[in-house]
């Protein structure tokens, strides 16, 4: 069976934007875009439901449920607990996934009630899908009459979010956003940052001319694809976009909401800049523009891609997103992937460019999406999900605590899990983990050294949590 995801990081060819030679970057590749059709349905409890995906990319996935909830399905996919939020999938599939689930959390059809038709109803509208909404609206009124109202109530908030995100605003308060960070002390005296990472502002002259470059390379690509590719300069990220000019605004909050995370979790301080100058990202409406700025950039083929960071081992680092229509779940997933990639872009120059492990890579980036964006990501949810179905099913996992190579993309919300355990026994200790790996020592020996623990009692006690 095709794994329902690529791998997150790989290695592929030479960036030819900034003349890497002799050295491949590693490329990050984050979620792919599902078109999904559900198989047949059963009662839960009584015989197994199954759900068959198809990759909008030509894969194809297909698994029993053991788990769900509002915002992810859990699919036993070749042996293993995989989440799909449903932000992830397109419209149609989002729905159908949903309703599979509902199917079978309340044992058929006809136990469907009225919060759910109500609940479907909404999700259906964050994808657009305004006569499914109409539908599940109805169902619900016919079962209780109290929701007749609540339905148009969720047409009316579902348009003002819309118009509210179209023309930049509701970007202030992100409703529900954790704040998890509790500081970190980072060992910055004294410390030689290899590549140039951890530019200091004495460096004005060298990031200015890393800057003018990256606008080079950018003007390029402009010139190629399109006029309508346009630059968001922030205070740390060079945006490329052919966003509608109303919704750009919400590019430089997410990037630079992101930066002020990590650089509060990592120590960095403001007179710090973790970049050589600026991190170039490339936001694109469209997998066609995608496919097209990736292939000029880095001759990347972004088949079962939505995102990746290109991270040369010269310290030179970029960042390239597409959104996949434009509800307002598209939009959340794209925020999502954006903070995810942006994540592996900061840690790529964080005190120097040697590779952190791909399980404490992809975990940190998923907690960081969810830390940034609450309840707008499922990242938690999902990590929640997979976590439950993986220890009451009894499952185990493959090559998880590499040090080098890939991490099987199936493992991910696995890997959020277990960092996001290590954060809440102790946020300071897991930026020293990264600092140990970053200046040479291995994944094992920098958690036994910070946390005393060992990659058997770490999955322990990680699988203790969700008993
Ligand atoms: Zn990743």
């Amino acid at each position: 069976m095709v794994s329902p995801m690529p791998p997150c990081e790989r290695i592929a060819g030479a960036t030819r934007a900034y003349r890497v030679r002799g050295m491949a970057p590693a490329i990050g590749v984050a979620v792919v875009a599902f078109a999904f059709a559900v198989g047949a349905v059963w009662a839960r409890g009584d015989r197994e439901v199954v759900l068959d995906i198809q990759l909008n990319t030509g894969g194809q996935v297909r698994g029993r449920i053991l788990d769900g909830n509002d915002d992810v399905v859990v699919l036993e996919c070749d042996g293993f607990p995989c989440a799909f939020g449903y932000d992830q999938l397109l419209p149609d599939g989002a729905y159908r996934a949903r309703l599979a689930v509902l199917t079978w959390l309340r044992g058929g059809r006809e136990g469907i009630t009225a919060a759910d038709h109500y609940s479907l109803g909404r999700l259906a509208l964050r994808h657009q899908l305004a006569g499914y909404a109409n539908r599940c609206f109805v169902a619900a009124t016919k079962l209780d009459a109290a929701y007749r109202p609540r339905g148009a109530e969720a047409r009316v908030e579902f348009r003002e979010a819309r118009r509210a995100a179209g023309a930049g605003r509701g970007e202030q308060p992100i409703a529900g956003a954790k704040g998890s960070e509790r500081g970190a002390d980072a060992e910055s005296a004294g410390l030689v940052f290899p590549n140039g990472a951890h530019v200091r502002d004495e460096d004005a002259a060298r990031r200015a001319a890393v800057i003018a470059g990256y606008k080079r390379v950018g003007e390029d690509i402009r010139r190629q694809v399109g006029s309508d590719l346009a630059l968001r300069e922030t205070e740390h990220f060079l945006i490329w976009t052919d966003w509608a000019r109303a919704e750009r605004g919400a590019l430089e909050s997410w990037c630079e909401e992101m930066y002020t995370s990590l650089a509060r979790r990592f120590g960095v301080s403001g007179g710090e800049s973790i970049f050589a100058g600026k991190c170039p990202v490339y936001c694109l409406r469209s997998r066609k523009r995608f496919t097209q700025v990736a292939g000029l950039l880095d001759h990347y083929d972004v088949r079962g891609a939505l995102g990746y960071t290109s991270s040369a081992p010269n310290g030179h680092v970029h960042v390239v997103v597409c959104r996949q229509g434009g509800s307002l779940a598209a939009r959340d997933a794209f925020a999502s992937t954006l903070i995810h990639e942006g994540t592996h872009a900061f840690l790529h120059r964080y005190r120097s460019t040697r590779r952190i492990p791909m399980w404490l890579n992809e975990g940190l980036a998923n907690c960081v999406a969810e830390a940034v964006l609450g309840d707008r990501c499922s990242n938690d949810r999902a990590a929640e999900a997979v976590g439950r179905a993986v220890v009451s099913g009894g499952y185990t996992y493959g090559a998880m605590f590499a040090d080098s190579g890939m991490l099987d993309a199936r493992y991910y919300a696995v890997a959020h899990g277990l960092v996001a355990h290590l954060i809440d026994r102790d946020a300071t200790g897991l930026v020293g983990m990264i600092d140990d790996i970053k200046l040479g020592a291995s994944g094992g020996a920098a958690l036994e050294g910070r946390f005393g623990l060992t990659f058997e009692s770490l999955d322990r006690a990680w699988r203790d949590e969700h008993r």
